[in-house]
């Protein structure tokens, strides 16, 4: 084993089915690399259809109990686990950073927050209510239920192993479905230590499956299943839009959380300062891989070299390398692929009559480490105005009015996270409630918490993780009309 953690039971080299860690029908093994050093750090086993079908067959069979059980019993399952998390924080924190890269300071900080969604979801499940609906007949009533769904089928990326997991675990075990998982191949992992520990949290067979293996053979046999009716996925809205297409033959409910590209509006009467540590948080958090990583930076000319200056100033500061470095802020990207976009873009904005004012190459650590960028004097003719970078470059544009950024921030088909700084209340709302996006963070570079709803509209995705809205996402609607209550 190339990893060091305090409790070994947490590094499975297995994939967790019905109860289980089973190996491969065929015995067959992925490797999984760590990126800051491309070592090989474990194998996990290959799964395919027989698998994927045997672990749904067992989450079906798991859920018919579990939809019964008491609501406080399924919340005190769940805050166990919550404590085990807590407890295990700092090695679930080291194998993010084996597997992903991130610094552990971002890695401690990803467990903290996976735990605050099965906390947050151990606390919801008490509070699933219906309503009582007065009668439309004299002899009438109308009560609604809500139910679980039953098999939700869940697929995850590797940016944030072991968080984009909870959050999807916490609301589907708080109301009564099972779940079969499939992570990430980057970082299976993550996904596996939660599974085991929410084995010790005495989580009953069958309710959680991991699958490791092969994404598109796991994926259909998930989305051709009948047993199986939801699918929720957080991943690159190519992805989704197929899996929403293969969902549709045999209409899954779904949630999708899928790409953005977040505008960050600095405003003339910001406070720079302020908007600058925010744009620095929202830009190069995770090596600039997070779905609301800011991915167009907007200051009203009047501010704009001032803001660069400073910008630039900051991210100069940033330690780029090995996350469990305790100096480094940024790990290294997540493969070659991630560095051949960063690059392409990179070039492209140059071509444009963008200025680089630092980074722009690869860092001289080599292997997938990335320099953090700053681009001046980027325009919309750039593909960084278009498509997500996924990667540390800061690309700076400037504007003149309210109406003109408003326009450029929401000429795009993403709708997930946006941002903008000002210290004026009428402007404070006029632009919130004008940015197209699921999300704003209105002074602040960091909107997630599990007590707020996350998602996107337009093509970043449906439905809603967190908060009171996130446990609907899980839950079917059913009424039950009364007849012959006669006065
Ligand atoms: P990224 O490009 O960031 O890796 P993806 O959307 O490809 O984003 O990956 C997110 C998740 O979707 C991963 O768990 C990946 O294995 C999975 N995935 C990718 N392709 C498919 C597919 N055809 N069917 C099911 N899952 C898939």
């Amino acid at each position: 084993m190339k990893i060091e953690i305090n409790n070994n039971n947490l590094f499975k080299e297995k994939a967790y089915i019905s109860g289980q860690w089973v190996d491969a029908n065929d015995g067959s093994t992925i490797e999984v690399t760590n990126p800051a050093n491309q070592e090989i750090i474990g194998h996990v086993p290959n799964c395919g259809l027989e698998e994927t079908n045997a672990a749904i067959d067992a989450a079906a069979e798991a859920q018919k109990k579990w939809r019964q059980c008491p609501a406080k019993e399924k919340s005190s399952i769940l805050r166990s686990f919550y404590d085990l998390i807590c407890v295990h924080q700092e090695d679930l924190a080291r194998i993010i950073t084996y597997e992903q890269g991130k610094s552990m300071t971002e890695a401690t900080g990803e467990i903290t927050y996976s735990a605050s969604f099965i906390e947050w979801f151990a606390e919801e499940a008490k509070r699933i209510y219906g309503d009582v609906i007065p009668g439309h007949l004299h002899d009438r009533r109308t009560i609604v239920i809500k139910q679980p769904i039953g098999v939700v089928a869940c697929i995850t990326p590797w940016n944030f192993p072991s968080a984009m997991l909870a959050r999807k675990i916490g609301p589907a075990l708080a109301t009564g479905c099972s779940l079969v998982c499939k992570p990430a191949k980057q970082t299976p992992f993550s996904a596996l230590a939660l599974a085991y520990l929410a084995e010790q949290a005495g989580l009953p067979k069958g309710l959680l499956n991991v699958l490791t293996g092969n994404a598109q053979t796991i994926g259909k046999a998930m989305t051709d299943s009948n047993l199986v009716r939801k699918l929720t996925f957080t991943g690159s809205t190519e992805t989704g839009k197929m899996l929403l297409k293969e969902c549709a033959k045999t209409v899954k409910k779904v949630s999708m959380e899928l790409g953005g590209l977040a505008p960050f509006i600095v405003f003339e009467d910001a406070n720079i300062e302020a908007a600058i540590a925010g744009a620095i948080a929202a830009k190069y958090r995770n090596t600039g891989q997070t779905c609301v990583c800011a991915n167009r930076i907007y200051v009203h000319q009047d501010i704009y070299d001032e803001f660069c200056e400073g910008f630039t100033k900051a991210a100069a500061k940033i330690q780029t390398g090995e996350g469990l470095d305790p100096t480094t802020d940024q790990g290294p990207l997540i493969d070659e692929a991630a560095l051949a976009k960063v690059e392409e873009h990179i070039n492209d904005a140059q071509n444009q009559g963008g200025l680089i004012l630092l980074g722009g190459r690869r860092h001289k650590l080599g292997g997938l480490f990335f320099e953090p960028t700053v681009i001046k004097d980027a325009n919309d003719a750039m593909l960084i105005a278009h498509e997500e970078t996924f990667g540390p470059v800061a690309p700076l544009f400037s504007f003149a009015t309210e109406e003109e950024v408003i326009a450029r921030a929401n000429d795009t088909p993403f709708g997930l996270a946006s941002y903008f700084y000002t210290t004026d209340l009428a402007k404070s709302w006029r632009v919130s409630e004008q940015l197209e996006y699921g999300m704003v963070g209105l002074n602040t570079g960091i909107v997630s918490t599990e007590m707020a709803p996350f998602g996107g509209i337009k093509e970043s995705g449906m439905g809603r993780e967190g908060s009171k809205y996130g446990v609907e996402d899980y839950l079917e609607i059913k009424y039950i009309s009364i007849a012959g209550i006669d006065r």
